[in-house]
């Protein structure tokens, strides 16, 4: 007896929408991209329950008609590419034909559409594989998709499904990339009766980025814009010395789709390499235009990837761009401080930054009471014996050299204790003396929400002042005020990651990582005694609580057979 079936249309038919459709994420991204393919100039979304029970995408594009409008729900039925050979040069978001069949096997779905204004429009009703109605409609020029119920015949996949606040936050991010590739196009979203944001078509990047970001994230960018042969980057990336703390802030769309794209990000982050301050990252939107035949497309089922053909050269072109940027950009400060030392008459004399044993380090206000009251306990080993490159402690035992990362210990040792301090829930909080404003995005303000008794228990209070503005009214103690700003930026950012269960966790690394030392940091000989003390006290001494190591060794054995000894 033959084991081996072929399976139904309609099972089949599952088995590829889960592929192409896996949240309600999935389904809005076709969706809009299909207005997009279409010419819309205004695109609006509306979801319930993080588009969980209802996601509905209305656009003014081309619209179909009625004979298309049957048509593609049928697989692999498309309007965008004819032949084999198109597949060399994808001009469209869209070309497989099967994001609608796609969609409505999975869901209760209805389309209304019309191609011009005053001639009779489509409406159709489906529920999974049936049509349940065809019917004449007077309807605007334009489509408008409604899915209902996702997956309510797919019971194991409904259930992989995330809480709302979190599918809604997918949503936010997608379409936060789609806005910045096509800032002529006015975009709204709003989840159940709460509008989360309306943007009006603008004419460039720049006012999109500041329609979503606000104006602190644009003032501290700087313009890109480069071309070699048919390669062209422009964007916006961060302008040193700002940069944020958190590398999600990397977009890269490749001819206007949003990519997630490991060599694009090493290039950029390897151009910044020594521009910024360690653990801070580039801002970037960047976009990469190429010939449609240098990119393949087709390599990703969702086609959140894509391939180069000649993946060396786009690593090295914008390697190139961003380090040439970053070089006039630098020129351009150089020459300003120059004008102004000469205007003030004297010249700053810098250290060098080589091996220091004894340096009279200025003690900020938190070292201060960090690094005070040192109890005065015999000499225990390691022993420290100098701080090299303003970065590491080099301290010994009797059998080994030990090379401590400042920054990575301090951040050890002061997430334990965070977490001692945040066990008793007696965490220091100051009021801000003068109201610090931010600006959110709609990402942001969801996760904000989602987070709010975290971020409480941890010292912020935040206010709404309408729109995206909100201001912080009280921080953490242990935060300088512009810092705290900068930090809970990044917290939001971060912990929205994370899951549920290890998010506290998650914020009191983000606060350590905030508060300790930097590289570069001239450290007193009792500053770094106490922290290599502290350092060798905590559960962990080896790894910093972002999983970092801590500490190289030289073992005296080596040292001894490389110098003949032995
Ligand atoms: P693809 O986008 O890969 O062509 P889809 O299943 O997403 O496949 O859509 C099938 C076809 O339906 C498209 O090629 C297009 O012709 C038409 N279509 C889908 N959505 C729209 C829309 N919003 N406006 C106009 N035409 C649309
Ligand atoms: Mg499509």
């Amino acid at each position: 007896m033959s084991r081996i079936i072929r399976l139904s249309p309609a099972v089949s038919q599952k088995i590829a929408a889960g592929e192409v459709i896996e949240r309600p994420a999935s389904a809005v991204k076709e969706l809009v991209e299909n207005s997009l393919d279409a010419g819309a100039s205004e695109i609006n979304v509306e979801i319930w329950a993080g588009g969980k029970r209802f996601i509905r995408v209305t656009d003014d594009g081309s619209g179909m008609g009625r004979e298309d409008a049957l048509v593609c729900f049928e697989r692999h039925s498309t309007s965008k590419i004819r032949s084999e050979e198109d597949l060399e040069a994808i001009a469209t978001l869209g070309f497989r034909g099967e994001a609608l069949p796609s969609i409505s096997a999975v869901s209760r779905l209805s389309l209304k559409t019309a191609e011009k204004r005053g001639e009779k429009g489509t409406f159709i009703e489906r529920e999974g594989e049936r049509v349940l109605l065809i019917q004449d409609i007077g309807f605007p020029p334009g489509t408008s998709v409604e899915v209902k119920d996702l997956f309510f015949n797919l019971p194991a996949r409904r259930k992989f499904l995330r809480s709302e606040k979190s599918e809604l936050s997918s949503i936010v991010k997608y379409l936060t990339g789609v806005c910045l590739a096509f800032p002529g196009v006015r975009f709204s979203l709003t989840h159940g009766k709460r509008e989360i944001f309306h943007y009006p078509a603008v004419g460039s990047l720049k006012e999109r980025i500041f329609q979503i970001y606000g104006k602190s994230t644009i003032a501290n960018l700087m313009e890109v814009d480069y071309q070699q042969d048919e390669i062209k980057i422009f964007g916006f990336v961060s302008a040193p010395p700002s940069g944020c703390y958190d590398r999600r802030r990397q977009i890269f769309f490749v001819n206007k789709r949003p990519v997630k794209d490991k060599l694009l990000q090493a290039a950029l982050n390897q151009a910044y390499d020594g521009f910024l301050e360690r653990g801070r990252f580039a801002e970037a939107f960047l976009f990469l235009s190429c010939p449609h035949s240098e990119v393949d497309v087709n390599v990703h089922p969702t086609k959140a990837e894509v391939r180069f053909r000649s993946s060396n050269t786009v690593f090295s072109f914008v390697f190139k761009c961003m380090r040439q940027a970053l070089l006039r950009h630098q020129g351009i400060k150089e020459i300003y401080a120059a004008q102004e030392k000469e205007k003030k008459g004297f010249r700053i004399e810098e250290g060098p930054p080589h091996l220091q044993i004894e340096t009279d380090a200025k003690e900020d206000e938190m070292g201060q009471e960090l690094f005070a009251s040192l109890p005065e306990k015999e000499e225990l080993f390691p022993r420290v014996l100098g701080q090299y490159l303003r970065s590491y402690i080099v301290a010994e035992t009797p059998e080994e050299i030990l090379i401590i990362d400042q920054h990575n210990a301090h951040e050890r040792v002061l997430f334990e204790k965070y977490k001692e301090i945040h066990k008793g829930k007696k965490w220091p909080q100051k009021m801000v003396l003068f109201p610090l404003l931010v600006d959110l995005t709609p990402s942001q303000i969801l996760s904000m929400e989602e987070n709010q008794s975290l971020l409480e228990e941890a010292g912020f209070r935040v206010e709404a002042m309408g729109g995206q503005s909100y201001v912080l009214r009280e921080v953490p103690d242990i935060f300088q005020e512009e810092e705290a700003k900068d930090v809970f930026l990044s917290l939001l950012e971060e912990i929205k990651e994370e899951k549920i269960e290890k998010r506290e966790e998650a914020l009191l690394a983000t606060l350590a990582c905030r508060t300790a030392v930097k590289v570069g940091e001239p450290l007193s000989p009792d500053r770094m005694k106490y922290l290599v003390d502290e350092l060798f006290q905590t559960p962990n001494p080896s790894l910093c609580p972002h999983g970092r190591p801590i500490t190289v060794r030289i073992e005296r054995r080596e040292i001894e057979k490389g110098l003949k000894r032995r």
